[in-house]
C-alpha cells in the first residue's frame, strides 16, 4: 500500500503550492473583507489548466484524474478557502455531471469552456426548504414539447452568479416512479434564461470570496436536450456526484487544518511571552502537535478514498469517513490555531481569522456530518 502522490501529482502540488503562496495569499485577505469575487486568480488558475485537472484532453482538459483536482485543492485551501471552493464547485458541481452523465453534445458544447476557467457551472440542489431530504426535491419540470418547463427555487448555490457563470443544472421532479417516490432529473439552465433569477450574494459567516446565492425559476423554458443524463435517474447521478465531491471537499479541508498547523508553527516560533517563544510551552506545542496528527490523518483518508475511486473500486464509504472526519479536525485545527496567535487571531486580517471562519461550514455543505454518519451507518448494514 502506497498513499505517496506520484511524480506528476507531486509536481502539480509544488506548482499550486507556489501559486498559493505567491499569488493568492498576497490579495486574498482584501478580497475576502471585501467580499469580492477573486476573478484575477480564477483567470490564473484557468491559464495553469487548473479548472481541466480531471477532465480529458479530447474535452480542452488536462487528462489527469481527481487525485490531482484533489492535491490541487488540498494546496489552495492552505492558503485560502474561497479560491479552493470555486475550484472545487466548478469541477465537482459543474463539469462532472456533464462529463460523467452528459450528452455528447452537451460535452462538446460545455465542457471545453469549463476546463478552460472562462466559464464556470453551477449544481443546484438545495432548495430552501431542505439540502439534507435531496428526494424531496420539490422544484417541477413538465415536458411541453421539445422543451422543459421548469418552476421552483434554489439556496445557497456557488458559483451560481458570477460574471463568468454559465448554467446551473438544477434538480427537479419530472414525475412520479412506479414505487411513488418522486421521479428526480438534472436539467441544465443557461445563465439568462428568461424566468431564471439570481438573487443578490449572500452575507455569509465565512467563505466570503466564494459566490454563493439563492436562484428562482418561474416559467423557465429550456430544450429538452438539456437533461443532463438519463431521466429518472437524476437522484441516484447526483448522488454519486456527491460522493465523488465529498472527496475533494475532504481535501479541501485537509488544506485549511494544515494551513493552521503552517500558521501556528510559524508563530509560536517567533512570538514571544515571558521571555521565551510561545512554541516552548509545552501546552502551545502540544496544541500544534495535535493539529498535525488531525491535518495527516485526514490526508490519509481523502487520499485513501480518492486512490479507491482511481482503481474503479467502491469508495461511498471511505468518501463519507474522510469528509467527516477531516472537516472536524478543520474545525478543532481552526479552533486551536485562533488561540495560538492570541488576540492577532481574530483579526479579520489574519490568516487564521479566515481559517476560523472557513471551517464551519466544512461540516454542512456536500452533506452535513450528520448526514455523513448515516450514510457510514448504511454502509455498515444498520437499519434505517
Ligand atoms: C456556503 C454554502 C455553499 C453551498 N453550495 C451549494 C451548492 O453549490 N449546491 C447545492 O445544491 N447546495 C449547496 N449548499 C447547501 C448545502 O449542501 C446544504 O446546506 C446542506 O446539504 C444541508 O442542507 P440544509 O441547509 O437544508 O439543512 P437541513 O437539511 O435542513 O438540515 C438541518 C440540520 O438537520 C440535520 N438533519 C437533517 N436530516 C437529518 C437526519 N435524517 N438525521 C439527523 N440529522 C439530520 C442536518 O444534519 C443539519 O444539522 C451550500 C451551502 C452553503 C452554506
Amino acid at each position: 500500500m502506497d498513499l505517496r502522490l506520484s511524480e506528476e501529482h507531486e509536481a502539480l502540488r509544488e506548482t499550486v503550492e507556489a501559486f498559493a503562496r505567491d499569488k493568492v495569499a498576497p490579495v486574498i485577505g482584501e478580497l475576502y473583507a471585501e467580499g469580492r469575487f477573486p476573478y484575477d486568480i480564477v483567470a490564473a488558475m484557468g491559464d495553469m489548466g487548473l479548472f481541466g485537472l480531471p477532465i480529458p484532453e479530447e474535452h480542452g482538459g488536462m487528462g489527469g484524474d481527481y487525485v490531482a483536482l484533489c492535491v490541487a485543492i488540498e494546496e489552495l485551501a492552505r492558503v485560502d478557502s474561497s479560491v479552493a471552493i470555486t475550484l472545487e464547485a466548478a469541477i465537482s458541481l459543474g463539469a462532472m455531471p456533464i462529463l460523467r452523465f452528459g450528452s455528447d453534445a452537451l460535452k462538446a458544447e460545455w465542457l471545453p469552456r469549463l476546463a478552460s476557467g472562462a466559464a464556470l457551472g453551477a449544481f443546484g440542489l438545495t432548495e430552501p426548504d431542505g439540502g439534507s431530504d435531496a428526494g424531496g426535491t420539490r422544484t417541477t419540470a413538465v415536458l411541453d414539447g421539445d422543451e422543459w418547463v421548469i418552476n421552483g427555487s434554489k439556496a445557497f448555490i456557488t458559483n451560481s452568479g458570477t460574471d463568468i457563470t454559465a448554467f446551473v443544472i438544477v434538480t427537479a421532479a419530472t414525475g412520479v416512479r412506479d414505487d411513488g417516490r418522486k421521479e428526480i432529473s438534472a436539467i441544465l439552465v443557461p445563465s439568462g434564461t428568461p424566468g431564471f433569477t439570481v438573487a443578490p450574494a449572500y452575507k455569509k459567516v465565512g467563505w466570503d470570496s466564494s459566490d454563493t446565492h439563492a436562484l428562482a425559476l418561474v416559467d423557465v423554458r429550456v430544450p429538452a436536450a438539456n437533461l443532463v443524463g438519463e431521466r429518472g435517474r437524476g437522484y441516484a447521478q447526483f448522488l454519486s456526484i456527491l460522493d465523488e465531491g465529498r472527496i475533494a471537499i475532504a481535501a479541501l479541508a485537509t488544506g485549511l487544518a494544515q494551513g493552521c498547523v503552517d500558521e501556528s508553527v510559524g508563530y509560536a516560533r517567533q512570538r514571544e511571552a515571558f521571555g521565551r517563544p510561545i512554541g516552548a510551552y509545552q501546552s502551545v506545542a502540544f496544541l500544534i502537535s495535535d493539529m498535525e496528527v488531525r491535518a495527516h490523518m485526514s490526508r490519509i483518508a481523502w487520499r485513501e478514498a480518492a486512490s479507491r475511486m482511481s482503481r474503479g473500486e467502491p469508495f461511498k464509504r471511505e468518501a463519507s469517513i474522510a469528509k467527516l472526519y477531516s472537516s472536524e479536525a478543520a474545525m478543532e485545527n481552526a479552533r486551536w490555531a485562533t488561540q495560538v496567535h492570541g488576540g492577532y487571531g481574530f483579526m479579520l486580517d489574519s490568516a487564521v481569522g479566515r481559517f476560523y471562519r472557513d471551517a464551519k461550514v466544512l461540516e454542512i455543505g456536500e452533506g452535513t456530518s450528520e448526514v455523513q454518519r448515516i450514510l457510514i451507518a448504511r454502509e455498515l448494514g444498520l437499519p434505517s
